[in-house]
């Protein structure tokens, strides 16, 4: 008997059906979505399954907002270190038009920082449903107030899978307690200010509503010693 069981109107063998499922798969586009608040290791999620796709044999581009610039332009740099290269893109367009020819050969998207690219929602939707693209995101899904941020939320109903991660809360004794919002430790207000642990950190819901009414003036170590305790 000939391979190929369709043509012959013989049932397929499990190897055709698995052969026939892993087609159906590459064809299908994909929406994955990570977020958490800051040092939840969003990014080195994002890049742990950028390693899973690539192993499998998957073309992977690797994205990220040009408004962050606090390891390197080029690289995605996780906070303990991990580093690869990416597009470092205004928006998501305009990554799009830099690959040029190669966009085509892209079978995983991967985008950190996602709350900043102002194109996220229509490009991910148009990339997933019309180019069959697995896309992988990681942001911030609220901002230092808990309020939306960009347009990772708009995702959500068109999502395959969505997972938010903890950090530990900085002011919980021995950092044990899960932390699952950003808290602004500088007196800023804007919604987008790029930094590190000199401008957030990751807290407990208690200390976030404790700290916040806190915030405008800088922490001393007497409010992190009084956050320490209970
Ligand atoms: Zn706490």
């Amino acid at each position: 008997m000939a391979l190929g069981g369709s043509d012959t109107g013989a049932p397929a063998t499990d190897w055709q059906q698995q052969q026939q499922q892993q087609r159906e798969q590459q064809h299908n586009g994909a929406i994955e979505i990570v977020v958490g608040p800051m040092f939840a290791g969003k990014t080195t999620e994002l890049l742990r399954r950028v390693a899973r796709y690539e192993a499998a044999g998957l073309s992977v581009a690797v994205v990220k907002s040009n408004k962050d610039d606090r390891y390197c332009a080029a690289h995605v740099v996780t906070h303990n270190g991990l580093k690869r290269p990416c597009f470092a893109t205004p928006s998501l367009a305009a990554f799009k038009e830099a690959a040029g020819a190669a966009y085509d050969a892209f079978q995983v998207i991967a985008v950190d920082e996602a709350q900043f690219f102002p194109d996220l929602k229509e490009f991910c939707a148009h990339a997933a449903d019309h180019e069959h693209k697995r896309l992988l995101l990681a942001g911030l899904d609220g901002d230092f107030q808990r309020q939306r941020f960009g347009q990772v939320l708009d995702l959500l109903p068109m999502a395959d899978s969505v997972t938010k991660l903890t950090a530990h809360c900085k002011f919980c004794d021995q950092r044990r307690v899960a932390a699952v919002f950003s808290l602004r430790i500088t007196a800023d207000s804007r919604q987008e200010v790029v930094g590190g642990a000199d401008v957030y950190a990751p807290v407990c819901r208690r200390h976030y509503v404790q700290l916040s009414q806190l915030r405008g003036r800088p922490l001393s170590s007497s409010d992190e010693a009084s956050g320490g305790e209970q």
